[in-house]
């Protein structure tokens, strides 16, 4: 391999120094469609489009960095997941994946349900119409005032999380004169992550009632007996990125011995049993992701069996993917600043945003690919590391991937799967403005989360 005139470090298999990557792929133009949203492609020049809109169009009209959403891919994943459970099941759209009025409505135009956790996500659910029935109330600590405002606006379930708010949100619900409908939530003693996970990882986290020791039968016990509570069902939600289906195994089969305990203690069939979410999408092309159809099949089987086993009626499954929907329709594009190469290291690329945009690579060591889209190249490949324009050294967004040799300032790049954790958990560290939310869809883009500006960082700042 020769080396091109740019001075773009070490590219030779056998001087590439250690990190989390793979030989370079045989082209650097190509787009896998396990890691970019269904609509991006390249024109007849090169240049990456979505939605039928060119990138280059896309940095132009609404500056970069931004998120960038490919409508008909969110709406056909959401579609994927409702048609693959059917009408005895429901979908719950975890929001906090990213939540926006948007969303909302996409959501209840394809006929998802939606999880939130906070008085902030419930205020953006209820404000875009979303049918209180069909959202689902979640967390570890849910205020008075948020519970009352559940309450109040009618939600279709809050999942209890606690002895404590088991009495306080059943009190909340009787001074109102209503009977709410619940879930528990209880810890099964299963921890997924990826490939892996563990059936005896013991219930040291703050969410949920452990099953163990008898306490998930205690809360249900407290539960029936609250006149301010219908309890309709138990909650468990194992992990996150999740690809083996072994896991969920584990714990439908715990859950429905808990739903087989409470039947024989007190001669009640709970309805519902909701399995959580934390299916895994594809962030590199390494990633093998499940297709909701599949995932679908292999849940409501184990459910059913397991019930049939224990003579119970099988209940009404409910599904919470938040990442599986969201996370693969989006992309952050970014234009290249400062190219530094490190002599026998690697090329330094730094972008526009950062950490305040992506905190997932400096939080969970999250792995990302990444490409040039304002063009294609024909020079070697060299290996990168995408940084952000934080004053952190851990401010990376891409820990190791291949780019061309000739990336130069002003390229436009993207980081694909970007859709989920990324918007919802961005900051204004060092003061940068967090990036719009630009939907596209048929040729047309439109803002629907806009661009923060200095006039907004300044208002909140009283002086
Ligand atoms: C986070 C969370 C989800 C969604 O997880 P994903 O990994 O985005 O699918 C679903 N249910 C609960 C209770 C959660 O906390």
């Amino acid at each position: 391999m020769s080396r091109s005139a740019h001075p773009a470090g070490p590219r030779h298999a056998d001087v590439l120094p250690e990190g989390h990557y793979s030989a370079p792929p045989a082209d650097l133009n190509t787009l896998d469609h396990k890691v970019w949203a269904q609509t991006v492609g390249r024109d007849a020049d090169g240049v990456v489009t979505v939605g039928g809109v060119d990138v280059r169009r896309l940095a132009e009209e609404f500056g970069t960095p931004a998120y960038i959403l490919d409508e008909a891919d969110f709406r056909a994943r959401a579609r994927a997941w409702r048609t693959a459970f059917g009408p005895d099941a429901d979908v719950f759209y975890a929001g906090k994946a990213f939540l926006s009025r948007a969303v909302v409505r996409w959501l209840d135009e394809e006929g998802l349900n939606l999880d939130v956790c906070s008085g902030g996500e419930l205020a953006t659910a209820l404000s875009a119409g979303m049918p209180a029935e069909r959202i689902a109330f979640h967390g570890n600590n849910k205020s008075t005032d948020e519970i009352r405002r559940a309450v109040e606006a009618g939600v279709g379930r809050i999942v209890l999380d606690s002895f404590q708010e088991i009495v306080r949100v059943a009190h909340i619900a009787q001074s109102l004169g209503k009977r709410q409908k619940a879930q528990i939530r209880i810890t099964v003693g299963v921890e997924a992550h990826t490939h892996e996970f563990i059936a005896t990882a013991h219930e040291d986290q703050k969410f949920g009632i452990p099953l163990a020791g008898g306490q998930a039968a205690e809360a249900v016990r407290r539960a029936l007996q609250l006149d301010g509570l219908e309890l309709i069902g138990i909650h468990s939600h194992i992990g996150s990125q999740i690809f083996d289906m072994s896991g969920f195994e584990v714990a439908a089969h715990r859950v429905v011995g808990l739903l087989k305990d409470v039947r024989d203690e007190h001669g009640v069939e709970l309805p519902e049993i909701d399995l959580g979410g934390g299916l895994g999408i594809a962030y590199t092309s390494d990633d093998d992701p499940r297709e909701p159809h599949e995932i679908a099949k292999a849940l409501t089987e184990i459910v059913t069996r397991e019930c049939e086993a224990a003579r119970l009626r099988t209940p009404r499954i409910s599904v919470e993917p938040g990442r599986a929907i969201v996370g693969p329709t989006a992309f952050t594009l970014y234009e290249v600043g400062t190219v530094k190469p490190l002599d026998g290291l690697r090329t330094y690329v730094s972008v526009d945003g950062g950490m305040s945009d992506n905190i997932r690579t400096a939080l969970y060591d999250a792995e990302y690919s990444v490409a040039l889209v304002s063009r294609t190249s024909t020079a070697e490949p060299m290996l990168a590391r995408v940084v952000g324009k934080h004053c952190e050294s851990g401010d990376i967004v891409v820990k190791d991937a291949f780019l061309p040799a000739d990336l130069a300032p002003g390229d436009l790049i993207a980081v694909p799967a970007t859709g989920a954790y990324c918007r919802s958990m961005a900051s204004n560290y060092n003061h940068v403005l967090r990036p719009p939310v630009v939907a596209v869809r048929d040729g047309e883009a439109r803002v629907i989360v806009r661009r923060e500006t200095e006039e907004d960082l300044l208002r909140l700042d009283v002086g």
